[in-house]
Parts: structure tokens; C-alpha cells; sequence
């Protein structure tokens, strides 16, 4: 009984949720009305086209018209409410007309014949907004029509299950809105008293009409008079109902959705009230949002699941017991949710909201990149209650990001290609010199063996040298990112380096170290930390070289260091003595495309490429704060505290690939 309660809160709350979405934009809707008809000077026609385009804006509103303060109808969006028709009898003129009434009256519901197409059931009520004049003075008021059946539509479609109603009711206890008409109007005041007052619970109680038991829960919207409230008839049909959890996950999607679409319509109603293009365009916008959110959940690619604080999965969707069928579900804990989402379940909770992509390995052994994005419920004294897991499945995304990694690495090495190619000659030039030596030294007639053998141990090293240059270059060039393991971050600033650091040097930059002594190996992929710390080295020599237009002053550096930050994870910081970052692009910084450096030397790619890279890894790349220079940091998980370590022995396909 808990378990199903619980279960029924979660549909009652997203219904209550819907509500409060669309009375707050009703409400926003009438205040901009209200503003229409008493700050603009325009003529009552006017004024009706004004009207009919707003309603036509608002899928709940069906129309608006505006009542003087006399009870008459002065400009109308609705042909069956026209201007001239006397509204003074109705309950929303005697209720807002009253000296001490209240802003807005959201009236009982009544049948209404207006002909439109679509889901209309023909129940309406009206939200009516009082219009104050001087000395709140009543000025007669804003009618909204509102289809109730939007209010519940999209939720009684998730569940037709036989016997399930759902709906709104007024705190007098008339159900405004629900599915089974027959009850629409009926006052059920009575026999819900305590919980109408209470506001929330769950309850049995047979039905007003047919006398079925059902499990009903009931859940107050925040911004409107409502109770939503679901019922389900008592066993088995309910049984058979609660099978099929992803009822209850595509509604806790569209809770989700709808409370963070509510802090959005919330801001740009205010923001642009008076703009009427736009707020259409805005409403068809959050149509195509919903329509989306509707196809992602549907099409299974959506990952979904509800957990307790503890672990214990109270719901998992379809897809996310097919992407993991090792997995138990009904018996899952928190060691389970670590091995799903890639990372510490205990970690987790403790940083809620959390957001990350892990990469894990499945049962067949395929690696697949998971991006997890999960956000608590609190109860009512903030304590977590249950955690709603969302993730999508990024592998094929990934792959295609690292497409672009591999040509972003080949045009860094294109950029280097003529200091490269002055490194390599270095070494030429000594082997040159070298074997020049030898050969004077033999025709001359005097063979020198000791001065022979150290010019060839000269030529060996620079041999050496060089072979190592393009050693690394060609690994660096070829090889893909192989995936999360534990690497020591001080090879890959070296592996960085082997390639740009002689560069960097000739430059007469000075390159200091500083790596610690007990440093913890990271989760990164080798090659994908290399380029983000080559990027990030290349841009200090460019800052440097900015500052100083010839780069041969003395004294300038760039400084490499290891710090550990919170227990599990470890910064390579790189700072330089280049020019700085005014405060005006700080924030611009990691856009792809932006740079400051001359067309044709910078792309502006590098650090937004980095950015992407160090999240892919699980890790992020930021801005220091320093007083000279600039500083980046890369900071990266401690390998040792991935859940690869924590498993339990012999529990092989656990391991994520971390
Ligand atoms: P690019 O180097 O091709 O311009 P990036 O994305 O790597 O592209 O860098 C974007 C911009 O960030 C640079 O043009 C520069 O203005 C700024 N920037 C990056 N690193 C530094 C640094 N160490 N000091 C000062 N400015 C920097």
C-alpha cells in the first residue's frame, strides 16, 4: 500500500504541477490583458483582435473577452460572446464586483457550447481577473475561458488503465475537471473533508457515483485553488496497473519538464508581456518542447528510473532494464545504482543535483557513454525523498565528438608544423656538424678514435632526439582516445611537452614544474588530456609572445602544476606571465569560434573543444583566478576512487571502463 500510494503521489503531484504551469501563465496572460485594456489607447475592435490573437496564443485559454464595470461585454475574442451581451447575472460579475473581492475568481465548471475542434469536451470554466480602477474602484473585470480538459488531457491519455480517474477540484470540494465527466460538478466536500483541508494524502473511498473503492491520492497546486487527485480502483486491476511503471515515468518526465518549463514561462511572460508576436511564437515554442520531451520518452531512448535516497530503485523504464538485464531491479541498491550510473551512488547524493557522462561496459562488453542528469525530491523538511534519474545514451554523439577531437589534434599539429619542422632540423644541423667532424678528421690522416667515437655518441643522441620528435607526433596523430583509464597526469603533461615544449623554450620561455610528491593517478583517456594540455600550453606561449611582440624577453614562464582539490580529484593548473584575460571575455572564452588572435592563427576551437574533452572525461576545464597571467585548470577524478575499485570481487561486469 505505501509502495502504491507513493506511486500514485508521484502522478497526482505531476497533475498538480500542469496545473500550477498553466494557471500561472493565465494568470500572466490576464495581467497583460488588463494592461491591454486600461494602459493603451486603442478602440474597443481594436482591442477584440488583441484579444482573439492571445487567446489563440494560449492552448488553455479557449477565449477572452472584457466586461465593463456595468456587466456588459466591451471587446471580445469569442464569437459566442459577443459585445453588447450582459454578463451582470453570472458568478464571476457578482464575485469580482463586491468592495473586499479577491484579484481573480476562478469559477464552477459549466458546459459550454463553443465550437472548436480538437479534444474540447465541452467543460469550461472561467478565470476571471478583476480590473481595479482608482481607489480599487471595480472596473470591471478580464474573462478567460479555460478548456479544462487541457488541464488533465495529456494525463488521462498516459493512463487509461480501466477504472482510473483523475481530475481537479475546487477547495469547496465541485470537481472542476476530470475524466469521467459524469462526476464534473459533483461536490465531494464530504467525504474528502480532511484531506481537502489538509491539502495532500492518500486515502480509500469508494466513488461518488459508483460506490468502486479506489486508492486516491490528492496533491495541491501551488498556484492555483486545485487539488489534482488521481484513483485507482483497489486490487487487481490496480495490480495490473502498477506493472507498468512507465506510466509513472513518463509522468515524472513531465513533472520534470514542467517544473523547470515553469521557472522559464515564469521569467519570459514578465520579460515580454507586451510583445504579443512574441509571446506566440514563445507558446508555439513550448509546444514543439513539449512535443519533443513527448518523443524522447516514448521512443525509449530515454533512460528513466526513481530511486530512494538508499539506492533502491522504486521505478526503471523499459530502456533502462534492457541496457542493463544483469541488473535486478527489485532488488537494486546503492552498489547497483553506482554500477548504472558509472559513479558512486553514495558520492552522488551527497552533490545532488548532479550531472555527469560515465562511460560503463555493459554485460556483452560494449562501452557505452551515458549522460546522467539527477535531481532530488525533497519532503517537506528538505530531507531527499527520492531521486529521478534521467540519461541518455551519448555513445554514438561521443563517437562523433572524438571524430572532431582527431581533426581538432591534426590542425594543432598543422598550426605547429614549422617549429616542428625547426625542431627536427636541430638535431640535423648537429648530426651535419658531427659527421662533418669525422670525416675531416679521417682525411686528414690522423684518425682520431676517441674524438670519432665521441662525435658518433653525439650522432646517436641526436638521432635520439629526433626519432623521439616524430615518434610522438605519429602516435599523437594516429591513434583515437581509447577510452577512461588510470593515467599519471605528469605523462601526460610530459607526452604535451615532447612535442611543444622545445618550441616553447626556444621562445626563451622558461617552463617550471611542479608535480609533488605523491601524486594519485586520474580517470582520463592519455591522449584526449594530452591535447587539452598542449591547447592550453600553446595558448600561454601565444599570451606571452602577445605581451612581449619579439617573445625574447627574460623571466617569462609558464608553470605546471598538480594540486589535489576535494579528496577525489586532481588539477593540472598552467599558468603563464602572458597577457591576462580582461574581465569582458571571461565568460566568452570557451564559446566555440571565439578568439582574439589574428584570422588565420587562431580558430577559437581550442578551449571549446578542451571544455568538451575534460567533460567527456568526467572532469572539467575552468579559468584560475591568478593576479598575473592567466591560469587554466584541468581538473580530473582520482582513478583509484572510481566504483572499479570499490566493486566486489569477481563482480567483473560491474566495472565501468574507468
Ligand atoms: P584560439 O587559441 O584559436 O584563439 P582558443 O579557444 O584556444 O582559441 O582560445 C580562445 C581565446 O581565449 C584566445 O583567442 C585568447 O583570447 C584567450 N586565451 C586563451 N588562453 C589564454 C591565456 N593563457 N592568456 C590569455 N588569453 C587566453
Amino acid at each position: 500500500m505505501d509502495d502504491a500510494g507513493q506511486h500514485l503521489m508521484y502522478l497526482a503531484q505531476a497533475l498538480a504541477e500542469h496545473t500550477t504551469q498553466i494557471f500561472v501563465k493565465l494568470d500572466a496572460l490576464s495581467r497583460a490583458i488588463v494592461e491591454d485594456a486600461t494602459d493603451r489607447i486603442v478602440d474597443e475592435a481594436l482591442l477584440s483582435e488583441v484579444m482573439r490573437r492571445r487567446a489563440a496564443a494560449e492552448p488553455a485559454a479557449m477565449g477572452i473577452a472584457i466586461v465593463g464595470p456595468d456587466g456588459v461585454i466591451r471587446a471580445s475574442g469569442m464569437e459566442s460572446y459577443p459585445i453588447g451581451r450582459d454578463m451582470s447575472k453570472t458568478a464571476d460579475f457578482q464575485e469580482l464586483q463586491r468592495e473586499d473581492a479577491p484579484n481573480f475568481y476562478i469559477s464552477k465548471p459549466y458546459l459550454s457550447d463553443l465550437s472548436v475542434p480538437g479534444d474540447y469536451s465541452g467543460w469550461t470554466m472561467s478565470y476571471a481577473r478583476r480590473i481595479n480602477g482608482a481607489n480599487n474602484r471595480f472596473n470591471g473585470y478580464v474573462l478567460l475561458v479555460v478548456d479544462e480538459a487541457y488541464l488533465y488531457g495529456f494525463y488521462s491519455r498516459l493512463v487509461e488503465g480501466p477504472g482510473m480517474v483523475l481530475g481537479l477540484m475546487g477547495k469547496d470540494g465541485i470537481i472542476r475537471a476530470s475524466n469521467a465527466p459524469e462526476v464534473i460538478g459533483s461536490n465531494v466536500e464530504p467525504t474528502i473533508r480532511d484531506e481537502l483541508a489538509a491539502g495532500e494524502g492518500i486515502k480509500i473511498s469508494p466513488s461518488v457515483r459508483t460506490g468502486i473503492q479506489r486508492i486516491f491520492a490528492y496533491y495541491r497546486s501551488s498556484a492555483a485553488p486545485l487539488l489534482a487527485y488521481v484513483g485507482v480502483p483497489v486490487a487487481p486491476i490496480y495490480q495490473a496497473w502498477l506493472i507498468s511503471s512507465s506510466v509513472i515515468a513518463i509522468a515524472l518526465a513531465a513533472l520534470l519538464a514542467t517544473l523547470i518549463a515553469l521557472g522559464l514561462i515564469l521569467g519570459r511572460y514578465f520579460r515580454n508581456r507586451d510583445s504579443l508576436m512574441q509571446s506566440m511564437l514563445e507558446t508555439a515554442q513550448q509546444r514543439q518542447e513539449k512535443e519533443f520531451l513527448e518523443t524522447i520518452v516514448n521512443t525509449g531512448g530515454l533512460l528513466m528510473s526513481v530511486t530512494g535516497p538508499d539506492g533502491q530503485v522504486v521505478v526503471a523504464n523499459q530502456a533502462l532494464q534492457t541496457l542493463f538485464p544483469d541488473v535486478d531491479f527489485a532488488r537494486a541498491d546503492a552498489s547497483s545504482m553506482s554500477r548504472i550510473l558509472g559513479e558512486p551512488f553514495e558520492k552522488i547524493v551527497a552533490s545532488l543535483p548532479w550531472q555527469g557522462v560515465r562511460e560503463v561496459v555493459l554485460q556483452n562488453g560494449a562501452k557505452r557513454a551515458l549522460s546522467w542528469s539527477i535531481s532530488p525530491i525533497r519532503d517537506k523538511s528538505e530531507g531527499v525523498k527520492n531521486l529521478v534519474v534521467v540519461g541518455l545514451d551519448i555513445t554514438d554523439r561521443r563517437e562523433a565528438e572524438l571524430a572532431i577531437y582527431q581533426s581538432a589534434k591534426l590542425v594543432t599539429l598543422g598550426e605547429m608544423a614549422t617549429g616542428i619542422a625547426h625542431e627536427i632540423n636541430q638535431p640535423l644541423a648537429t648530426l651535419a656538424m658531427a659527421v662533418d667532424n669525422i670525416q675531416a678528421n679521417i682525411e686528414s690522416g690522423r684518425t682520431d678514435l676517441e674524438m670519432v667515437s665521441g662525435q658518433l655518441d653525439l650522432v646517436s643522441s641526436q638521432i635520439d632526439r629526433a626519432a623521439n620528435i616524430v615518434r610522438h607526433m605519429r602516435i599523437y596523430g594516429h591513434r583515437q582516445g581509447g577510452g577512461a583509464q588510470p593515467v599519471d597526469p605528469a605523462d601526460a603533461i610530459e607526452g604535451a611537452l615532447a612535442i611543444a615544449g622545445a618550441q616553447i623554450a626556444a621562445e626563451g620561455i622558461d617552463i617550471i614544474r611542479e608535480y609533488g610528491a605523491d601524486r594519485a593517478l586520474v580517470s582520463a583517456d592519455l591522449l584526449l588530456t594530452e591535447q587539452i594540455i598542449l591547447n592550453l600550453l600553446l595558448n600561454a606561449r601565444d599570451a606571452i609572445l602577445e605581451k612581449n611582440g619579439s617573445g625574447s624577453m627574460s623571466k617569462e614562464r609558464i608553470r605546471i602544476r598538480l594540486m589535489k582539490e576535494d579528496p577525489d580529484m586532481t588539477a593540472i593548473a598552467i599558468s603563464d606571465t602572458g597577457i591576462g584575460i580582461p574581465d569582458a571575455i571571461r565568460n566568452k572564452l570557451f564559446e566555440p569560434f571565439f578568439s582574439t588572435k589574428p584570422v588565420g592563427k587562431g580558430t577559437g576551437l581550442g578551449l571549446s573543444l578542451s571544455h568538451g574533452m575534460a567533460r567527456d572525461m568526467g572532469g572539467r576545464l575552468e579559468l584560475g583566478e591568478v593576479a598575473e597571467g592567466a591560469e587554466f585548470r584541468l581538473v580530473l577524478r582520482h582513478a583509484s576512487k572510481t566504483v572499479n575499485s570499490e566493486k566486489r570481487d569477481g563482480d567483473k561486469s560491474n566495472c565501468p571502463a574507468d
